[in-house]
């Protein structure tokens, strides 16, 4: 009976083993065809200043519709991308996309698009970027690039002078998911970002939480005194609204506002004034 548990069990760990191989065989194949077919497309989401509701900018958040496995999400298949030196490109690709929607918005609104900590230390990236600004007239402070703390594990210098190279050309740098990885203080010294993403797990927790709490507000007096935007990310519910209020942010994205749209709806939601997520819940939200 033992024998029989252990060949099964055996038998189910190389099946998924086989199972998650061949996934990720497709996935290897696939990429280099999304890239040069029609199958990548970029979402948009809101991002909303606090007080009035006004839609301040946009994030691009990456889609891949794969034919036989359907939809993969970022988290997926950005890495593989990583591992398969294809990252270059698909940054490039995002970079043109973003620009081109973009271009089609009111002066006022920016859009930010999310970099990779691999893409970082290509010094193909700045050329890139200002291609992409030349072909869409898409002015640089227009463009805002999200990066994480993990870049800042790359202690080669490469990373250090394409961020200042950045910051040159006029883009606005946002440090992503903060609080997550290798927060250091002394990163927010050396490098001015204009706007600190919180990540939504600390959000996440407001309601619950006295730690949370505590972290986020900490978190946006910093970033007052330091003169930087602050995003709360992952914003579900009227509550986490007014605690993100309370610690000061300045700006709030999420659902509670808007789910990532597809190119034409976001030039209509950003036609169309100030969401109401502040008074209004989507209700499909709200009764979770
Ligand atoms: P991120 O940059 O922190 O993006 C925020 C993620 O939270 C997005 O997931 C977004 O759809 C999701 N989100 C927004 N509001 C809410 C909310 O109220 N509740 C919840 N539960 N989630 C919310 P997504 O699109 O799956 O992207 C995941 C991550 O993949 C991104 O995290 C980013 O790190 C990466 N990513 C996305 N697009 C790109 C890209 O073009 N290039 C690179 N390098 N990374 C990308
Ligand atoms: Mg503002
Ligand atoms: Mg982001
Ligand atoms: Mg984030």
């Amino acid at each position: 009976e033992a024998k029989g548990q252990g060949r099964n069990r055996s038998a189910s760990f190389n099946w998924s083993l086989k199972e998650r191989f061949n996934r990720l065989h497709e996935i290897e194949t696939g990429l280099r065809r999304a890239l040069s077919g029609g199958e990548l497309n970029l979402m948009f989401q809101p991002i909303v200043d606090l007080n009035s509701g006004h839609i301040e900018a946009c994030e691009a958040l990456l889609r891949w519709e794969h034919p036989v496995l359907g939809p993969i999400p970022p988290s997926e298949f950005i890495p593989i991308a990583e591992n398969m030196g294809l990252i270059e490109a698909m940054t490039g690709w995002v970079l043109r996309r973003a620009c081109e929607v973009a271009a089609q918005w009111p002066e006022h609104v920016r859009v930010a698009i999310n970099i990779s900590p691999a893409s970082l230390k290509s010094p193909e990236l700045p050329g890139n970027v200002i291609a992409a600004l030349l072909e869409t007239g898409v002015s640089a402070r227009r463009l805002e690039l999200e990066v994480t703390e993990s870049i800042f594990l790359d202690d080669s210098g490469q990373t250090n002078a394409i961020l200042r190279e950045l910051q040159r050309i006029g883009l606005r740098l946002a440090l992503d998911d903060f609080g997550t990885g290798y927060s250091s203080l002394a990163y927010l010294r050396s490098y001015r970002f204009d706007t600190l993403k919180v990540d939504q797990s600390f959000m996440a927790g407001v309601s619950a939480n006295a730690e949370d709490r505590a972290i986020v507000k900490a978190i946006g007096s910093l970033a007052r005194d330091l003169s930087m935007d602050t995003v709360a990310e992952g914003i579900e519910t009227v509550d986490q609204l007014g605690h993100a209020r309370e610690a000061g942010f300045t700006n709030v994205q999420g659902y509670l506002f808007s789910r990532p749209v597809p190119a034409d709806q976001i030039a209509d939601m950003i036609a169309a004034g100030p969401l109401q997520g502040t008074g209004r819940p989507d209700p499909a939200i709200k009764s979770r």
